[in-house]
């Protein structure tokens, strides 16, 4: 018996010695799988990219995010890039373009790289598109400016907000860095993004046969664009062939095109496919309208310009609103009415808080036409 009991805590022992072993090694090997698991899965993902850039079914399309910012837009460009990042890029690597019609500092370029996994690129607009051109009357435009200002209208004498509109509508998409590129997505200094990005925008418009994306839809002021709606028509009746079947007119004007509603969408975000700009129609298009000068003698924007380009050249499934992706400028953002999107999203957006109902949105033009 004496041996008996002794036994038994002997295999007690060897037995607790024994879980503890097994526990010992399985325990860290777990979190290590995990460890792999995650870096693996990253590494994945860049190896399959680097392999083949062309493959678009299982990696990322060709695509970029575009930031025009200045070096004085430090901290609102941290701002957007950090919003981006959490809620949908650092799970994607797309590169970031960053341009400035004035070199940025190295401080700018320090403190927005470090934030960014993917590449970034900074480049510096030249200087013939991003300037008044000199066949510009610098009179009559000055006169325009002056009276703007009078009306009290936003940016009214400023010939940087013009040349940056300019630049926007017609050259953003020539510039070198750009040029590997096919897909962009815009975005300026201090716009929020409300909810988890988990779909793969650039691939949904891809495999969606889309062209041109947005999230809010506004009215231009009239002052701005008075003689924007007749050159277009001009231009209509000059080039009857760039008109798409199944177009979007209804969106941008309320009588089949004898005038404009001022209906726009906001350009401050875009996801779009800059070859369409790029191509035939838009680049007679921008030509045209550039050689009126409304640029400068009027303050014509280019979410107007951009917009009644995409209603009249595409067809209407080739436009997309992108209702679950929460966003904000300035003063006006859009929240995933939807609950099932908004929850799916977890978004940090009051959903009554939308700008899609406000009397100043264009959405129910937008419905209008896509018959929703
Ligand atoms: P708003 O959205 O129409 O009120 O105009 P913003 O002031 O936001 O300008 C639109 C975009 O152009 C933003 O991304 C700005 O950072 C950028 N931007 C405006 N003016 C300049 C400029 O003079 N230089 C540079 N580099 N960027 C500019
Ligand atoms: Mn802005």
């Amino acid at each position: 018996m004496a041996i008996m009991n002794g036994t038994r805590p002997m295999l007690r022992y060897v037995f607790m010695v024994f879980i503890l072993l097994v526990a010992y090694h399985y325990i860290p090997s777990s979190l290590q799988d995990q460890y792999n698991a995650y870096t693996n899965s990253d590494e994945e993902l860049r190896t399959e990219l680097d392999s083949d850039p062309s493959n678009t079914t299982q990696g990322l399309a060709n695509a970029t995010f575009v930031m025009l910012v200045r070096n004085s837009d430090l901290d609102g460009t941290i701002s957007s890039v950090r919003a981006l990042e959490d809620r949908f890029n650092s799970k994607f690597g797309y590169p970031y373009v960053f341009l400035n019609n004035e070199p940025f500092t190295d401080e700018f370029k320090r403190r927005v790289s470090v934030l960014i996994r993917s590449e970034v690129e900074f480049g510096l607009i030249q200087q013939e598109h991003w300037s008044q051109p000199d066949w510009i009357d610098e009179e009559k435009a000055e006169k325009a400016r002056k009276k703007m200002v009078a009306l009290n209208i936003k940016y009214g004498g400023s010939v940087a907000y013009r040349n940056m509109c300019r630049f926007n509508s017609g050259f953003f998409y020539r510039h070198d860095l750009l040029q590997k590129y096919k897909w962009y997505w815009r975005v300026e200094p201090n716009v929020k993004f409300y909810c988890d990005i988990n779909q793969d925008p650039f691939r949904y418009m891809e495999e969606n046969n889309k062209i041109y994306g947005f999230t809010i839809t506004v009215y231009e002021i009239s002052a701005t664009v008075r003689s924007l709606w007749p050159t277009v028509t001009d231009f209509i009746e000059m080039h009857p062939e760039y008109i798409a079947d199944d177009n979007a007119m209804e969106f941008i004007s309320d009588n089949n095109g004898k005038s404009y509603n001022r209906c726009h969408f906001w350009s401050n975000f875009e996801i779009a496919d800059m070859d369409f700009w790029r191509g035939e129609a838009y680049t007679a298009f921008f030509e045209h309208l550039d050689s009126k000068g409304g640029f400068y003698y009027e303050r014509w924007g280019d979410a107007p310009v951009h917009s009644i380009a995409a209603s009249l050249f595409l067809k209407r499934d080739q436009l997309h609103f992108f209702e679950e992706i929460g966003y904000q400028h300035d003063d006006w953002g859009h929240c995933p009415l939807s609950d099932g999107i908004w929850e799916k999203g977890r978004c940090s957006c009051s959903q009554k808080g939308s700008f899609d109902y406000d009397p100043s949105s264009c959405m129910p033009h937008w419905e209008k036409l896509m018959s929703i």
